[in-house]
């Protein structure tokens, strides 16, 4: 099996670097990264400037395409150019915090895994929810997320289908947590912005909030991440909201 693995913190992220060595147990993984990170920046790509590329040594475990450039620009770049063949999987990750609830939608691993998946691969995003008071282990997440990762496979995924994936907190020592397979929560989180003010007296603002698993219905994919789940979220990028499609179609629009 050919693996394309991506992410947005960057090609040297610990999280990517501890997944690469689990997923060469599955097959050849090819890694084509951002340089730099580029957390929150969704789904945008580049169109009207150059992509630059560089190949990188990491440690001593891997050779990967650097591209200055967002997650998805990654994706559509490995599979048009860079790889000799398309790959059987796309894996995006893991990252650095969780991406539940509306962080799916500003996620830029996410959005590697949607563009795979616009291109007909199946692909897994993976991330690791972080808690200041619990020191990451990405070797174990990693060792987690192959588990899940296998299973997934198991059951397949359909084409052009995206699994988000998210990691709970992991206590050293502690027992492999359960999987739960769970929707999206839709509420907004509390957005905070400090004002200051620059050394030519001019205001800026700078958002200060800090993403907690607080607000959320019971049955959602934030509510069994916070209960130290494994969250598996199947999810879709087409948007339409197909309720009001069926309304909205019935009868003549007289405009
Ligand atoms: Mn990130």
């Amino acid at each position: 099996m050919r693996i394309l693995l991506t992410n947005d913190d960057g090609i040297t992220a610990p999280g990517l670097v501890a997944m690469y060595r689990r997923l060469c147990e599955l097959g050849d993984v090819d890694v084509v990264a951002p340089e730099t990170v580029q957390s929150a920046t969704s789904h945008g790509i580049t169109i009207h400037a150059p992509l630059m590329t560089a190949r990188v040594k990491v440690g001593e475990l891997f050779e990967g395409t650097a591209v200055a450039g967002r997650p998805a620009d990654c994706v559509k770049l490995a599979v048009h150019a860079i790889l000799p063949e398309r790959p059987d999987l796309v894996v995006s990750g893991i990252n650095s915090g969780a991406n539940t609830g509306i962080n799916v939608i500003y996620s830029g691993t996410v959005a590697a895994a949607i563009e795979a998946a616009f291109l007909g691969l199946p692909a897994i995003a993976l991330s690791q929810y972080l808690r200041a008071d619990v020191e990451p282990d990405y070797d174990r997440a990693a060792d987690l997320a192959l588990r899940v990762i296998r299973a997934l496979l198991e059951r397949g995924i359909d084409k052009g289908g995206v699994v988000s994936v998210n990691l709970p907190v992991l206590a050293p020592a502690g027992a492999t947590p359960a999987v739960k397979v769970v929707r999206q929560c839709t509420r907004s989180w509390g957005d905070e912005y400090e004002k200051r003010l620059d050394p030519r007296g001019r205001e800026y603002f700078w958002n200060s909030a800090t993403y907690t698993l607080e607000y959320s219905d019971d049955d959602t994919d934030v509510a069994a991440l916070r209960e130290g789940y494994v969250t598996i979220t199947p999810l879709q990028f087409d948007l339409t909201h197909y309720p009001t499609i069926q309304r909205w179609q019935e009868g003549r629009w007289e405009i």
